[in-house]
């Protein structure tokens, strides 16, 4: 039997010529903290940076459809995050909207998952979680 000879592909994310591996895996996404496994993906896969070339539909579709529940979940977590810290620091929504910027309105978005704070406030309130005694200092600096 003559073996099948096919020819390499290559990764397109990794610019240093990694080649790709044809097969169906189980397959982790990430979102921020969260992660998800998605059984028996098929495609091209890049053993290197994890970018995959789809073969089938369904694979792919799979793919997507964990990846937003994955962040979907992220989100909600955050937004879970912020909620409990800012009642923790004994501040109402409008008072940390100004303390920290993005307006009266902010944390109220920010905790309903409308949208989502600069990563540097993410950073103080993490920081602040850990430090309360720290927000009389915030206060002053503000
Ligand atoms: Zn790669």
């Amino acid at each position: 039997m003559k073996p099948v000879v096919r020819k390499p592909r290559y990764c397109l994310q990794c610019d240093d010529g990694a080649v790709l591996e044809l097969g169906v895996r189980d397959v982790t996404v990430h979102a921020e903290s969260v992660t998800r496994v998605v059984p028996e993906i098929a495609g091209w896969h890049c053993p290197k940076c994890g970018e995959i070339e789809f073969i089938d539909r369904d694979s792919a579709e799979r793919m997507d459809e964990a990846l937003r529940e994955a962040w979907e979940e992220a989100r909600k977590g955050e937004a879970d995050s912020i909620k409990s810290i800012r009642k923790k620091l004994g501040l109402r929504q409008a008072e940390a909207g100004q303390l920290f910027g993005g307006g009266v309105s902010a944390f109220s978005d920010y905790e309903r998952g409308k949208r989502q704070p600069h990563k540097a406030v993410m950073i103080l309130l993490n920081l602040l979680n850990h430090h309360p005694e720290l927000l009389n200092e915030v206060r002053a600096a503000a």
